[in-house]
């Protein structure tokens, strides 16, 4: 719709092919129905893509000002919240009427199922349901197969793959995490905490920090909440991930302070945790002991249990349960400034089906914004 939005502004007659009735469903669950449209600070570092300068070229043309300025205008009312993010103060329909009005009287939608794109004499073709079109430029927007329950699938993929693109292997990201059925945590669903939490994947040494202070929530089958949702992003099968539910206690003064001697370690800290949680992490021998009691060893143990405890993901909740699809058409095949491919003039890939993929906080859906009006401004006439 960005794309239609500023190729119809630049003069050119554009045609919206969506499947469904109404489009851009996934826009309105987005940000628990307040869309969390953009982020005051967006920068490349918030995108996970094997091409990592990818995004500069459109970002820096598209930022968060312009983009409020914009929503501003349209008298759209908006509120920040915590870490820059912008939500929408009435809900999420505000940026769909926005959008879809913005692509105008000029464009018009094919609805129903494609049955076909292909390319014929220097024009796409695309045959469907409701009929047939043809254009000098065919710009693939149609999303990641992320909660397929609006509508969404890997079709994008193979329309790409169909005109020679390289597809990244997608996987579910911004997702719950499930934990080993043995977890000690897996009888906490329900609770939540801040965390930091740090990753390793395989085959490298250094962890890479993924959460900061983000809200970690139990589930029965793992973790979910902002910082497992984060941590999902760069996941990869095997990883370990550890955390730190302690984030702003200097953990080993705790044992350290001399009015602490007759405290039970469990009691010490409850204090600080949930009681539940203070259960499921100690071992009940060393949970009853008196600090006054507790050895060098003992003390270190529980410094690592309650900063460095291991999750060691087994999987995650997958595409049904997942905001974002991380992998996509490989942004090496695609011009970071007009989003045009270079294996087939004429054809363009936005949003979240190029291999680009946004930290939670309003990164994604302004760069399905940036991406789409970088594409939608070389798009000027059909000659
Ligand atoms: C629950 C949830 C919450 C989210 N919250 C946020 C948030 O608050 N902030 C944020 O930045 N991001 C959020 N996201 C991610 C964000 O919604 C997506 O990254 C973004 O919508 C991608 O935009 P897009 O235009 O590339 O694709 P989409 O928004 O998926 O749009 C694709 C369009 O193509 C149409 N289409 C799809 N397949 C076909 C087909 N086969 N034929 C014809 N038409 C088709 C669809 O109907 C749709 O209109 C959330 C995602 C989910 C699932």
């Amino acid at each position: 719709m960005a794309c239609a939005a500023k190729a119809t502004a630049n003069g050119a007659k554009v045609m919206v092919i969506d499947h469904a009735r109404k489009p851009l469903r996934k826009l309105l669950i987005t940000g628990g129905g307040k869309c969390n449209i953009t982020n005051r600070n967006v920068l490349p570092e918030h995108y996970l893509s094997g091409n990592p300068s990818f995004t500069r070229s459109a970002l820096t043309r598209f930022t968060p000002a312009n983009l409020l300025r914009m929503l501003e205008d349209a008298g759209i009312p908006l509120e920040e919240r915590e870490e820059g993010q912008i939500f929408c103060k009435r809900t999420s329909e505000d940026v769909r009427n926005w959008l879809v009005a913005g692509a105008g009287a000029a464009a018009f939608q094919l609805g129903g199922r494609i049955h076909a794109v292909t390319r014929e004499q220097d024009m796409f073709v695309v045959r469907g349901e409701a009929g047939e079109a043809t254009a000098p430029h065919l710009v693939l927007a149609l999303g990641g197969p992320a909660w397929p329950q609006t509508g969404a699938s890997a079709y994008g993929f193979s329309l790409a793959k169909q005109f020679g693109h390289s597809v990244v292997p997608p996987r579910a990201a911004l997702v719950g995490l499930h934990l080993p059925k043995n977890s000690p945590l897996l009888g906490l669903a329900g609770m939540s905490l801040p965390v930091t939490l740090s990753l390793t994947n395989p085959g490298e040494k250094k962890s890479l920090p993924v959460a900061q202070n983000l809200s970690l929530l139990f589930t029965h089958t793992g973790v979910s909440g902002p910082a497992a949702l984060q941590a999902s992003l760069y996941c990869q099968p095997g990883a370990e991930l550890v955390c730190n539910f302690l984030p702003d206690t200097s953990v080993d003064a705790l044992w350290d302070a001399p009015e602490s001697g007759k405290t039970l370690v469990k009691n010490r800290l409850r204090g600080l945790l949930p009681a539940r949680l203070v259960e499921a992490l100690l071992p009940p021998a060393l949970a009853e002991k008196r600090i006054a009691e507790t050895s060098r060893k003992d003390r270190d143990m529980l410094t690592s249990l309650c900063t460095r405890f291991p999750l060691s993901p087994t999987g995650n909740e997958g595409f049904r349960k997942a905001e974002a699809c991380a992998g996509g058409v490989n942004t090496h095949e695609i011009s970071s400034k007009t989003m045009e491919s270079t294996k087939m003039p004429g054809l363009y890939v936005c949003g979240e089906l190029l291999d680009v993929t946004g930290r939670l906080g309003g990164y994604n859906l302004h760069w399905a914004l940036a991406s789409g009006f970088a594409a939608g401004e070389v798009i000027k006439t059909n000659e």
